[in-house]
């Protein structure tokens, strides 16, 4: 490379990067390859990936049977119109995941991101109630809840704290208390008895103007891993149904293992009318999303006239590249090996996090599945804390890639991670409430 030319003179003369202030963030660091969880960089310097590069590597980086997919499928076909065509990866795809989803959630809708799968769910719903000759314009969500950066997926998430400059742009989505819960939260109860209440309440003076709560089920991520309790879920889906409000399962980033089942509505016991999954989806190889629907919301779309039809598409609906990654991906998740190292990974969790919860600095110690996280006593909390800055760049000097949501360190790794990068990951964290909280 000539001098000028090099990675980090290009990317700071031509790009912009996602969630940076680009006037004060470090530099980016140059990836070279990825393999299993561990990223290399230009300079040779390796990081362990703890946070699945932003939720979505499941099996690993560059994991051979999936790109081994990639790679068979880009030789045959790589992309066709979605509308008038069809193709077999889509097609298997489509039926693998109703096979894998409870009830009938058979009907699969194809988009590119997690944000466009919201944004299909909540017009879904919105057309379902109007095909159906009624006026239901009110959505319901959870405060703290995140959905992604689209219009519609900002409104459904404006409580996140993320999108104040967007405010003027979003329409209205009302928000109910959210009972987050850790280990040895002996107020759980009366937090979930609350937000019930607070759903009674809306649902009396509203329920017939609403058209679909959409959450994350059993964590909000982005808003800070907060964790729920199934039977809390049981009950709210309870509720919801009496008054027919249709119920959206944001599983962006709970989906394909993450919470332990291979979806949270299993874990839960929920089916929700709607499903929206994407990160994980294709093993963390390609962009690609879904939203998958019961068979009554797809009946509602069924007419002779046009009209009624689903007026929404995307130029790369199911990308026959995509799908054959997510088939791949499966066959990953549905072998032995995989549901094993969830169990593994979430007892080492528990074991790390019960030791951790004694240290002074630290509080609201919380396990779902292979998910853990855990709050640093600061002076400042909340995503835009100063700590997070100081966190992220603390552990990426120990070769660990850890980005803390403000206050809050979590794991979230690949399942290829082992119990020793684990370790690894909370001795530091337990060096960082010493030395930085
Ligand atoms: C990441 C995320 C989204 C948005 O997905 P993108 O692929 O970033 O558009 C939506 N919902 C949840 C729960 C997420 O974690």
């Amino acid at each position: 490379m000539t001098p000028g030319n090099e990675t980090s003179d290009l990317d700071r003369r031509h790009l912009w990067h996602p969630f940076t202030q680009e006037k004060t963030s470090p530099p980016p660091i140059a990836i070279r390859e990825a393999r299993g969880a561990v990223l290399t960089a230009e300079d040779g310097r390796q990081y362990l990936d703890l946070i699945s590069s932003w939720w979505v590597t499941l099996h690993g980086h560059a994991h051979p049977a999936i790109a081994a997919a990639i790679a068979r499928q880009a030789e045959r076909l790589e992309q066709v119109i979605f509308a008038g065509f069809t193709h077999r990866p889509a097609v298997e795809l489509a039926h693998r995941l109703a096979a894998l989803l409870p009830g009938d959630l058979d009907r699969v809708f194809f988009s590119d991101d997690g944000s466009t799968a919201v944004e299909v769910a909540l017009k879904l719903s919105h057309q379902y109630w109007r095909n159906r000759g009624q006026v239901r314009r009110r959505f319901l969500a959870f405060d703290g809840g995140y959905h992604g950066d689209t219009v519609g997926a900002m409104s459904a998430g404006a409580r996140s704290g993320f999108f104040d400059a967007f405010s003027g742009l979003l329409f209205q989505v009302d928000c109910l208390p959210y009972p987050e819960t850790w280990q040895g939260d002996d107020a759980v109860e009366e937090k979930e008895a609350a937000a019930l209440a607070a759903l009674d309440s809306y649902l009396d003076e509203h329920g017939p103007e609403t058209a679909a709560m959409i959450l994350e089920p059993l964590i909000q991520g982005a808003g800070g891993m907060r964790m729920c309790r199934p039977e809390f879920l049981r009950a709210l889906a309870k509720r919801l149904r009496q008054d027919g409000t249709l119920l959206i399962f944001d599983e962006v980033m709970t989906g394909f293992g993450r919470t332990g089942a291979l979806f949270a509505c299993l874990k839960a016991k929920v089916t929700p009318d709607l499903i929206c999954l994407s990160k994980g989806l294709t093993g963390g190889f390609l962009p690609l999303s879904v939203t998958v629907c019961r068979n009554h919301i797809y009946e509602a779309f069924l007419d002779e006239s046009f009209g009624k039809a689903f007026a929404h598409g995307h130029s790369y609906t199911a990308n026959p590249l995509g799908c054959a990654a997510a088939l791949a991906s499966l066959d990953l998740l549905e072998g032995e090996e995989t549901p094993r190292r969830w169990s593994e990974i979430e007892a080492l969790h528990r074991r790390r996090l019960t030791a951790l919860s004694a240290h002074p600095k630290v509080a609201r110690a919380r396990v779902t599945g292979t998910v853990a996280a855990l709050d640093l006593k600061t002076d400042e909390t909340g995503y835009f804390a100063a700590v997070g800055p100081r966190l992220k760049d603390f552990f990426l000097r120990r070769g660990l890639l850890i980005r803390p949501l403000g206050n809050v360190v979590y794991l979230l790794a690949p399942y290829c991670i082992t119990n020793a990068e684990l370790d690894l990951a909370y001795d530091a964290i337990e060096t960082a409430a010493d030395e930085i909280a």
